[in-house]
């Protein structure tokens, strides 16, 4: 009989790890909680570094692919200063294709090609070790058993409670995301404004972000250190009581910047969580998790690149190697358990230091790691 291997989570950790299986051969079988591909929608863009996302996207056969939707102009940066000062403003070269962007539904689409995935499919619960193998159970009731459950199933995995007790916890810091549809057309001047790539502005605990994604989509991230409870008093759901609380936190920014907020559409609230920095586990033989659901870090441009990378590693690893399966995933989580906690900490590091009390100290992160 062969492997039987099943994935929890349709993102990228999840779709990477059948799509590099699929090329070589091997069966796979994915679950998603989403009853359908466009349930959700799907998040702002992706910058994918090479050595790390591309490299993933190469051994999955799909880096000429990518390369035909990426957008390299999307690498651009805007500082400003809360008057609106420019501080630095940098474009990458024509050959410069370190960390191209690709919209979140484009890079799905890419991944899911000729896979078949289980929509609907939310696992509720995972028991290793029963007689016929990993047991996994469904939110419709159902039960199926596998050798090798992988769970790829994001921040609040239900697939880890059957390796470590740990839970992620509030980093400090919210994110309130909304989005401007058609700005070229509906809002020149913040298309302007924003440009090709991306738009910082850095304040005392508090900064606000804005990203081209393509078809003239902008999305916006106000980002602020807070209690989890800040919203007490608040609707979430109120468009406008959100709008002007934050207008309210963002009070004295340059006007064109509050714009940003002004016409930004409806508002979704993502405070930040985080495990803790190199988590690991026991190895338990039968399940192990990739990206998120294993090293859930702050959204510093690693997360998606990680889970990716992991996802097409322990796919090639699996698909390739002769020995035991689970000697196999017991390396391979050695190898992601160290590469992890590096990235943890230095996006650990880096929350602090761009959403924090001295602004300065944000540029100072952008000068270290943008090329000149
Ligand atoms: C604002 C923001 C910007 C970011 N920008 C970047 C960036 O530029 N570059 C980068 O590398 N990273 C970025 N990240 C991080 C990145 O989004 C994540 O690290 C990445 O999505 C993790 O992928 P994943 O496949 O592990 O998990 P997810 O993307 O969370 O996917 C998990 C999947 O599992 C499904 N699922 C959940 N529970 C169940 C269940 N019980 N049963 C079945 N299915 C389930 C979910 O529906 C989902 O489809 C950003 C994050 C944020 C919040």
């Amino acid at each position: 009989m062969r492997h039987r291997i099943a994935v929890v989570g349709s993102g990228p950790a999840g779709l990477t790890f059948a799509r590099v299986l699929h090329r070589h051969g091997h069966p796979v079988t994915v679950f998603e909680r989403d009853p359908s591909p466009d349930a959700r929608p799907p998040g702002g863009a992706l910058d994918l570094q090479q050595g790390l996302g591309q490299l993933a996207l190469d051994k999955a056969g799909l880096l000429a692919a990518f390369r035909a939707l990426a957008r390299p102009e999307g690498q651009a940066m805007r500082i400003l200063a809360t008057d609106g000062t420019v501080l630095r403003d940098w474009h990458p070269g024509p050959e410069d294709r370190a960390n191209p962007e690709i919209d979140r539904g484009q890079l799905r689409d890419l991944l899911l090609g000729p896979l078949d995935v289980g929509w609907g499919r939310g696992v509720t619960r995972v028991v290793p070790g029963t007689r016929d193998g990993v047991l996994v159970h469904f939110a419709d009731g159902r039960k199926e058993t596998f050798d090798l459950v992988v769970g790829a199933d994001g921040a609040w995995s239900r697939v880890r409670p059957a390796l470590t007790p740990v839970t992620p916890h509030y980093t400090g810091v919210t994110l309130v995301e909304t989005s401007l549809d058609d700005v070229d057309t509906r809002h020149p001047g913040l298309a302007a404004l924003v440009g090709e790539g991306s738009l910082a502005v850095y304040g005392v605990n508090r900064a606000l972000v804005a990203q081209r994604n393509s078809g003239g989509h902008v999305k916006v991230y106000a980002q602020f250190r807070a209690p989890l409870d800040w919203h007490t008093h608040l609707d979430l759901a109120d468009t406008a009581a959100v709008r002007s609380s934050l207008l309210a936190r963002f009070d004295g920014w340059a006007a064109p910047v509050l714009d940003l907020l002004r016409h930004g559409a409806a508002f979704a609230h993502r405070p930040l969580y985080v495990l803790p920095v190199s988590h690991t586990w026991d190895h338990v033989p039968g399940v192990t998790l990739l990206g998120d659901a294993a090293h859930l870090m702050p959204p510093l441009g690693a997360g998606a690149n990680l889970a990716m990378l992991e996802g097409a590693e322990l796919a090639e690893s699996l698909a390739t190697g002769t020995g035991d399966p689970d000697e196999t995933v017991r390396a391979f989580e050695e190898r992601m358990w160290a590469r992890a906690g590096r990235w943890a900490r230095m996006t650990a590091a880096g929350l602090e230091r761009l959403v924090s009390p001295d602004p300065a100290e944000a540029i100072a992160v952008f000068d270290q790691v943008q090329p000149s």
